[in-house]
């Protein structure tokens, strides 16, 4: 690796007990389940995953790629601004290292955030070469500013749809690979472990609903976020952590938990959806205004709308709290309305939904749960404390982003780690005497004598237990109570089996949930999206390092 810039943190982290979960979530019988075999399993379809199972494809691999729903049901598709590189002569690796660095406060791994940075041109130049059109004027991509950034950088496509711009071209790359099959509508319940701490595969239910093993000699973990764990968030259905409690139950470390991003300015409409308001907005010059209609930033910030998003995130709460009020705005009314169309058409689409003239209309926004920093701990090879097991993309803690994420740093990261992924993992498969699935394979659970609680309750009380307690400013009373009640409705739910999806999410997000409030309660200091209000101030003798649940 690169490693030209500042000197790497020693890895001394914190740790934490694990919660204590049953192995697996689901009975499975080898004698009587439909199985398949192949050389890479990836478990997700959003821009890490397809990445991987390009470059595993092109090592000569039997790939099978899953997601939970269609190919078009990810964070990726829903990403609007676009993707950070150095892609401007002014601009430099230094600045966007720098950037990033400064933006995770202290705790990012500076071989991985050389190694992504450095990656990012050559990766963004080969999406074009695939086919992705990113937004030009005069002939040259049209790079905009987002907030912590201090160049532009922020390449887009179809104006405010990068992310579907990226996934459709990928999509069109893996479709177009013969080694590559696609499984959709398969929910991934499991992965399956051998005596030798080797993952070999994975249970999962098919379209067909019934229970399917996929066996693998490697597998790559690239199931996405969890943003569906609290109640206000950017993220759409399938965001639900089932990739990260599936990695906890296999016995993976975890880490930097306690570290949600939540971005500042998410539509918000009573009944509606929480349509996220992509910060290039403010970028490109909108302001933020209060109820009152007074402008706030800059009591809060030097770089007022452009500082980092937990600033910006804080501010907003801190000023609704002052003007007692439920949002605030954003005002774009000075934009020009044919360009804001052409330039946000997204944005554009959803506003006039709602009647609101961004001409003479403010936005009412306010934040919302939209990006996990922390994740599955993996190295700079996409490895992970698991043998064969590879992560990438938004599930994974591969220590580019540190405490706090730099905005559009994350589709990079996702590039980056998922051809790595692929890489590794093609390699790997090739090796002989990998493993190829257990002969015989069972799992009985016993039935449960507590009575069972409605999921649909839990998830609805869990994720506004969530917001509340566990959400943008903390404090250790309500971080302890949090963990409590999550561990009554666990008594509840976890010992149950279910047959659904719904029932294997709400177990997902107990267990993800949990270890949030833990590492929030442990972490007594604030840092990047971690902020204590009874510990304001960041404890670098004490906390300049990682917490991991092992
Ligand atoms: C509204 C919004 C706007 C954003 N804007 C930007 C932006 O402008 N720039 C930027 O850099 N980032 C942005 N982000 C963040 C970025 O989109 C994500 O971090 C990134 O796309 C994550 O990619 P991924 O491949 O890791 O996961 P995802 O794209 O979320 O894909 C996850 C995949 O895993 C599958 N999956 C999940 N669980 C299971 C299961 N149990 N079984 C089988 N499959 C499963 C899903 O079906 C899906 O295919 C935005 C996010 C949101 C929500």
């Amino acid at each position: 690796m690169a490693g030209f810039y500042v000197k790497k943190m020693a890895d001394n982290p914190i740790t934490l007990k694990r919660p204590a979960v049953r192995r697996y979530l689901a009975p499975i019988n080898t004698a009587s389940t439909q199985q398949l075999f192949t050389d890479c399993l990836i478990i997700g379809a959003g821009i890490a995953g397809l990445r991987a199972a390009i470059e595993a494809a092109a090592g000569g691999c039997e790939v099978i790629i899953t997601c939970k729903k269609t190919l078009e049901d990810s964070n990726t598709w829903h990403a609007q601004g676009g993707i950070a590189s150095v892609l401007a002569e002014e601009d430099s690796f230094e600045s966007h290292i720098e950037d990033t660095l400064t933006t995770g406060c202290g705790i990012n791994d500076i071989d991985v955030v050389n190694e992504v940075v450095k990656d990012g041109p050559e990766l963004i130049k080969q999406l074009i070469d695939w086919g992705t059109e990113f937004d030009k004027v005069k002939g040259k991509i049209d790079i905009t500013r987002e907030g912590g950034h201090s160049h532009p950088r922020i390449a887009h496509a179809q104006g405010d749809c990068t992310g579907r711009a990226i996934a459709q071209t990928l999509i069109k790359k893996v479709q177009k690979k013969s080694n590559i099959s696609i499984v959709q509508n398969f929910f991934a319940i499991d992965l399956i472990t051998n005596d030798d701490n080797e993952c070999v595969g994975v249970i999962g239910q098919a379209a067909n609903s019934q229970k399917q093993i996929i066996w693998a000699k490697t597998t790559i973990l690239a199931t996405g976020g969890a943003g569906k764990l609290y109640r206000e968030t950017t993220n759409p259905e399938t965001a639900t952590a089932d990739g990260l409690a599936m990695a906890v139950r296999a016995g993976a470390i975890l880490r930097d938990m306690e570290f949600m991003q939540f971005h500042p300015t998410t539509l918000y409409i009573a009944g509606a959806s929480r349509a996220l308001i992509t910060e290039t907005l403010r970028g490109e010059g909108a302001v933020m205004l209060d109820v009152n209609g007074d402008k706030f930033m800059s009591a809060y910030h030097p770089d007022a709308e452009l500082a980092p998003r937990d600033i910006v995130s804080r501010a907003i709460l801190q000023q609704m709290l002052k003007t007692n009020s439920t949002h605030v705005f954003l005002d774009i009314r000075h934009f020009d309305k044919a360009h804001f169309a052409k330039r946000f058409p997204f944005i554009n689409e959803i506003v006039t939904s709602f009647d609101i003239d961004i001409s003479k209309d403010l936005i009412p926004v306010r934040p919302s749960a939209h990006y996990m920093v922390g994740g599955v701990k993996t190295d700079a090879l996409a490895n992970t404390s698991i043998k064969n097991l590879y992560t990438c993309g938004e599930i994974a803690s591969t220590g580019l982003h540190g405490a706090n994420r730099l905005g559009s740093n994350s589709l990079l990261e996702g590039l980056v780690f998922g051809k790595i992924a692929g890489t590794q993992a093609a390699q790997r498969s090739k090796k002989p005497n990998g493993p190829v699935g257990l002969r015989k394979f069972r799992i009985d659970i016993p039935e449960s004598d507590r009575s069972r609680l409605d999921t649909s309750d839990v998830l609805n009380s869990l994720r506004s237990l969530m917001w509340r307690n566990v959400g943008i400013i903390r404090f250790a009373k309500p971080l302890a109570e949090a963990q409590e009640i999550i561990s009554f409705w666990d008594r509840y739910v976890l010992d149950k089996v279910f047959d659904s999806p719904q029932g294997w999410e709400c177990q997902n997000i107990l267990t993800t949930s949990l270890m949030i409030a833990k590492a929030a309660e442990a972490r007594t200091e604030s840092r990047g999206t971690h902020f204590r209000d009874d510990f304001p101030e960041s404890d670098d003798e004490k906390f300049k390092t990682h917490i991991e649940f092992v």
